[in-house]
C-alpha cells in the first residue's frame, strides 16, 4: 500500500501520499545538521517556552488530533484525545525539569576541578509504530529537543497524516524548522538514513525483526541506539489480592488500544484457589465491552489497525486452539462487518508448545495461565523470550518483595497496571531491547556524558 491512510474500520483507503524523493531527504538532512549547530546554542529557557507552547497546541487541538489518530490506525477516539493531552504532560515534564537534569556534576578527584557535563549528540532518527502515534514520538522528541538535539522521524506507515501533525505542532510552537522533520519513507529506505554521517544516533519502537534491523545498520556505523520491542506481560494475581480489582483492571490492561500496546498484560498467571472466581470475572467483564465504530465516543474496542494484525492474530489464536487450547470467549474475527475487528477472546488450557505460550498477541486477546504458588508464577512469568513490563497483584508484602526481585523485566507494577509515566524510566530488557525512554534516564541516552577535568 505504500504511504497512505486507510480507515481500518471501514477497509476503505483515505488518502495516498507521496513519498518524500531522495533529493528531499538530501535537503531535510542538510537543514537538520545546519539547525543543529545553531539550535544547541539556543537557552534552554527558550528551548523550554518553545515545549510548553507545544504543550498548549497539543490541548487546544486535542479532538482534531484525536480524530486523526482513530481515522488512522482505530483507536477509540477516547483514547485518542487522552493521549494528545499525555503528550502535552510530557512537553512540560521535559520543560519544567530538563535544567535540573543537564546541569553540571561535579566530582571530587585529584584535580581541581572535575566534572560532568551533558551535551546533545546531534541529529537523532526517530522510527516509530502506529500504536500510539502521537505519545511515542512526542516521548522521543521532548527529552531529545530539551537536550539540544534535533530530530528527523520515520512513522510508520499507515499514520503519515499523525506524522505530520507532529512536525505541524512543534513549528507552530515556534521551533526552528529544521528542529523536527517528517520524513514520509518506507522501512528499507531506513538504513541509509543511519548510515548518512548527519545522522548521530537512532530509537526505534516496533516489533523484533526491525528493532534487529535498524540496531545492525547502526552497529556497523558505531551509532547508539535505544529500541522498545515487543512484549509479553505477566499479570500474576495470587491468592491475598482483591480479586474484583484485579479483574477489574485487567480489562483495561489487556484492551488499551484495541490490544495493541507492547505493554498490555497478556499472559493472566492465575494462583488456583483464586483462578475459577477470577476467570468468570474476567470473562463477565469482556463480555460487556463495547466493540463498534471507534469515532463513536462509547466504544471500548475498535478494528485492529491492518489486515495483516487482524490475519497474524486469528492464526495464532487458532493455532493454539489446534494444539490444545480452550476458547472461553470469542475467538474470531467479525466479519458481518467491514474493517479489522476482531472479538474479545479468552484462552485457556494452553499447551507449552502453542503460540499463546511463546507468542506476543497484538490484540484484544486475554491468555489464561494457572499455578499452584508464587514459584510456579514467577518461573512461567519469566519463561519468555520478552522483558517489557509486568503486573503482580498480592497484598502479602513478602510475596509483593519476591515478585520484585525475582521477576525478569523493565518495570514491576505491585495491584496496578504498567503504564507509561514521564517521571519513570521507560523500557526492556531481554528481546523487549534495550535503553530507556522518559525521566531522567531517558533524556540520557541521547547525550554526550562528557568529563571534565582541570588541573
Ligand atoms: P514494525 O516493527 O514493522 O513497524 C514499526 C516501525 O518500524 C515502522 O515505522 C516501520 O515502518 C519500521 N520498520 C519496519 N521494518 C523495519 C526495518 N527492517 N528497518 C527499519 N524500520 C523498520 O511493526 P508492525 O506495524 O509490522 O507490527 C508488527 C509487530 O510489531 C506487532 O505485532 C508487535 O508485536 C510489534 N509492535 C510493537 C510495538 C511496540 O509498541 N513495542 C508497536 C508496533 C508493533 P513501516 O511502517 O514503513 O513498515
Amino acid at each position: 500500500m505504500g504511504i497512505a491512510t486507510v480507515n481500518p474500520a471501514t477497509g476503505e483507503t483515505v488518502k495516498i501520499f507521496e513519498p518524500t524523493t531522495a533529493d528531499e531527504i538530501e535537503v531535510k538532512l542538510a537543514l537538520a545538521e545546519t539547525t543543529f549547530r545553531q539550535y544547541r546554542k539556543i537557552s534552554l529557557e527558550q528551548r523550554s517556552q518553545w515545549l510548553k507552547a507545544a504543550a498548549d497546541i497539543l490541548e487546544r487541538d486535542q479532538r482534531k488530533l484525536g480524530e486523526t489518530m482513530t481515522l488512522e490506525m482505530g483507536k477509540p477516539i477516547k483514547s485518542a484525545i487522552a493521549e494528545a493531552k499525555k503528550c502535552a504532560l510530557v512537553c512540560r515534564y521535559y520543560a519544567d525539569n530538563a535544567a535540573e537534569f543537564l546541569k553540571d556534576v561535579e566530582a571530587q578527584t585529584d584535580a581541581s576541578r572535575s566534572f560532568v557535563r551533558y551535551q546533545p549528540l546531534g541529529v537523532i532518527l526517530a522510527v516509530m509504530p502506529w500504536n500510539f502515534p502521537l505519545w511515542q514520538v512526542f516521548r522521543f522528541a521532548a527529552p531529545a529537543l530539551m537536550a539540544g538535539n534535533v530530530g528527523i522521524l520515520k512513522h510508520a506507515s499507515n499514520v503519515p497524516q499523525c506524522a505530520l501533525a507532529v512536525e505541524a505542532i512543534l513549528a507552530e510552537a515556534g521551533f526552528p524548522a529544521g528542529c523536527f522533520q517528517t520524513l514520509l519513507i518506507g522501512a528499507s529506505q531506513v538504513e541509509s538514513i543511519i548510515n548518512d554521517p548527519r545522522v548521530k544516533a537512532a530509537t526505534l519502537t516496533g516489533s523484533e525483526s526491525a528493532g534487529a534491523s535498524l540496531a545492525s545498520a547502526a552497529g556497523k556505523q558505531i551509532k547508539k541506539t535505544v529500541l522498545e520491542l515487543g512484549g509479553s506481560d505477566p499479570f500474576i494475581v495470587l491468592e491475598s489480592a482483591d480479586i474484583e480489582a484485579a479483574a477489574t483492571t485487567a480489562v483495561t490492561a489487556r484492551m488499551l488500544n484495541n490490544g495493541q500496546s507492547c505493554i498490555a498484560a497478556k499472559r493472566f498467571i492465575l494462583a488456583e484457589s483464586i483462578a475459577d472466581q477470577f476467570q468468570s470475572l474476567l470473562v463477565e467483564k469482556f463480555k460487556a465491552l463495547k466493540v463498534g465504530d471507534p469515532m463513536n465516543e462509547d466504544t471500548d474496542i475498535g478494528p485492529l489497525a491492518n489486515a495483516s494484525m487482524l490475519l497474524e492474530l486469528n492464526q495464532q489464536v487458532q493455532e493454539t486452539v489446534t494444539k490444545g487450547g480452550t476458547i472461553l470467549l470469542g475467538g474470531q474475527v467479525i466479519s458481518d462487518r467491514p474493517g479489522y475487528f476482531y472479538l474479545p477472546t479468552i484462552l485457556t488450557d494452553i499447551p507449552a508448545d502453542s503460540p499463546g505460550y511463546y507468542d506476543e498477541f497484538f490484540g484484544p486477546v486475554a491468555l489464561l495461565f494457572r499455578v499452584k504458588d508464587i514459584d510456579q508464577a514467577i518461573e512461567l512469568a519469566n519463561d519468555t523470550i520478552f522483558g517489557l513490563g509486568a503486573s503482580a497483584w498480592t497484598n502479602e508484602p513478602a510475596e509483593q518483595d519476591r515478585l520484585i526481585e525475582d521477576i525478569e523485566a523493565g518495570c514491576v507494577f505491585i495491584n496496578g497496571m504498567v503504564k507509561s509515566d514521564p517521571r519513570l524510566p521507560f523500557g526492556g530488557i531481554k528481546r523487549s531491547g534495550y535503553g530507556r525512554e522518559l525521566s531522567i534516564e531517558g533524556m540520557q541516552e541521547f547525550l554526550n556524558i562528557k568529563t571534565v577535568w582541570i588541573k
